[in-house]
């Protein structure tokens, strides 16, 4: 049995008691991963201190240069990763890139920031502020990198890009990670972290690696740590009400569930290609990683009187889909990714079927091993605030027509039921429409995309987050924000402001 290690005190450390990673496709144990004997609180203790140590020595030109060693690393191995993508992920090719080219496009980016930060250590936060009747005393914020350790725990649908995201912006801020994959899913990081080790790309103890459950991890963080949790919501909860969380105010970031909305305007007219665009985004949302993604749209408000049409439309693109394994090169959706997966999409549309009607699919399987679900499209002709649609998020290849009245006002109400999202996204040239709509929404939400004429060529899909932008949002999202490019940073850094005589100020700063 391939028994997958941890990379822990600056060693491959095999834990006890291991759950078993399957192949969602066929239902074979492909590995087995467990942590049980491993001292935790040692771990920690090494990363905060070599790690940590190492990492402050760096500036961050030369954590950038780390970054893309890093990249580079993911990248040469690309073709193993995505074959073990489709093994323990489902994925098909097309998921398994998105993923594993995510992980290594984020990682560039932030060694590109890096480079552009250059030779310095700490970030000055706006200008220097004049204190006094003389133009001696000042103040000045800046940022300083914490003294503790950057713990990761990441969910299952993104192995790749879920360690190298949040990775790539706490090394640049100069903390060390110790990173936790979700385990079901943690063959392909666990190849990744062997190939950071193996090519010596990190200074020790700057990247620990934890397979398998977190066991009693968190009981030893300490106020100068901070704690980044991907995952569901419920986790998020529980995790937030950690006893050293709250006692010493343990800075955490959630990014959990969100019931991400599509807005088509009333001014979108059939075989325009603002219509194209929107039908694109929602189809390629639904069944791209088998719907399995933060980011994909779940509720789709269409005008009233273009219900039937855009129906029409979706359910040409997904009745194309090609359900099975993904080792098979005609396959364009492969299965869940856990048996658990698949009772949660089936409990799921249950729900949204006690007020939504299935227009497209059935939860009934023709396969006799693996998760497969096909796609499911449903409509609710007359939503209300409390119906599932707006409450449940179904983690699979399934999203709701929704109807609304055509004002911005109707659809933003319906929005702002799913009680705040990571990204939605708005589609219409009417530029009156787009801005009430877009300014209503924008609260509930940490990012927004417009889809329009002019940029229809050229549109990146909501469902892809973009290390230049941030990532996250209020409310049922976790209320958490990674990425940003430089505002990343921020979370792993403290920020002080400073006052004195303004020449010593430019001393520390380096301005002098
Ligand atoms: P999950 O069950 O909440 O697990 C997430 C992570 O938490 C896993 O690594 C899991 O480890 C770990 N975990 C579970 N219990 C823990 C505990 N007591 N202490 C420490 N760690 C613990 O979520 P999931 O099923 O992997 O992911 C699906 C959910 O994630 C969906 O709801 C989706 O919306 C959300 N998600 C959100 C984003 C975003 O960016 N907002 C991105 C992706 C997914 P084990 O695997 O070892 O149990």
């Amino acid at each position: 049995m391939n028994h997958l290690e941890s990379f822990v005190e600056g060693k491959w450390t095999r834990g006890d008691k291991p759950a078993s990673l399957v192949n969602p496709s066929t239902e074979e144990v492909v590995a087995e991963a467990g942590t049980h004997g491993i001292d935790f609180e040692r771990a920690l203790t090494f990363a905060r201190d070599t790690g940590g140590n190492a990492l402050r020595s760096m500036t961050f030109a030369k954590r950038g240069e780390m970054l893309r060693a890093m990249s580079r690393a993911i990248h040469t191995h690309r073709d193993e990763l995505i074959g073990l993508a489709i093994e323990n992920g489902g994925n098909t090719r097309s998921d398994a890139k998105f993923d594993i080219d995510g992980a290594s496009g984020t990682l560039a980016a932030y060694a590109d920031l890096g480079g552009e930060l250059g030779e310095s250590d700490l970030l000055i936060d706006g200008d220097a502020i004049q204190l006094g009747r003389s133009a001696r005393l000042f103040g000045q914020h800046v940022h300083t990198t914490r003294q503790g350790v950057a713990v990761h725990i990441n969910a299952f649908n993104f192995p790749a890009w879920g360690l190298a995201e949040k990775a790539a912006v706490a090394l640049l801020a100069g903390m060390p990670v110790v990173t936790k994959p979700a385990t079901s899913t943690a063959l392909v990081s666990h190849r990744m972290m062997q190939l950071f080790v193996n090519d010596k790309v990190l200074p020790e103890g700057a990247l620990s690696f934890v397979c398998g459950s977190a066991g009693n991890m968190l009981d030893f963080l300490t106020g100068q740590d901070v704690l980044a949790f991907t995952g569901g919501s419920a986790t998020g909860s529980m995790l937030r009400g950690g006893k050293r969380v709250v006692e010493d105010a343990v800075r955490m970031n959630v990014e959990a569930d969100s019931l991400n909305a599509a807005v088509l305007g009333p001014d979108v007219t059939e075989g325009s290609d603002t219509l194209n665009l929107f039908v694109a985004d929602v189809a390629r949302d639904m069944t791209q990683k088998t719907g399995q993604k933060c980011t994909a749209i779940r509720r789709v408000y269409v005008p009233r009187d273009k219900v039937d049409l855009v129906v029409g439309l979706l359910t040409e693109r997904l009745a194309a889909v090609k359900v099975g394994n993904p080792a098979n090169d005609d396959i364009t959706m492969g299965p869940l990714a856990t048996a658990q997966q698949l009772k949660d999409v089936r409990d799921g549309v249950a729900k949204l079927a006690s007020c939504s009607k299935v227009v497209f699919g059935s939860a009934d399987t023709t396969f006799d091993k693996g998760f497969f679900f096909a796609p499911m499209l449903l409509v609710n002709a007359d939503p209300k605030a409390k119906d599932a649609v707006h409450s449940h998020e179904v983690f699979g290849p399934v999203a709701t027509v929704v109807a609304y009245d055509g004002t911005a006002k109707h659809a933003a109400e319906l929005v702002s039921f799913g009680c705040g999202g990571l990204v939605s996204s708005v589609y219409s040239d009417d530029k009156v429409f787009v801005r009430d709509c877009v300014l209503r929404i924008a609260p509930f939400h940490g990012r927004v995309t417009i889809g329009s004429e002019k940029i229809a060529s050229q549109a990146i899909p909501p469902g892809l987050v973009l290390p230049q932008l941030v990532h996250g949002g209020p409310g049922r999202a976790g209320g958490g924000e990674e990425l940003g490019g430089r505002r990343g940073l921020h979370f792993y850094m403290q920020r002080t402001a400073l006052q004195g005589d303004r020449a010593l100020l430019e001393t520390i700063t380096g301005k002098r």
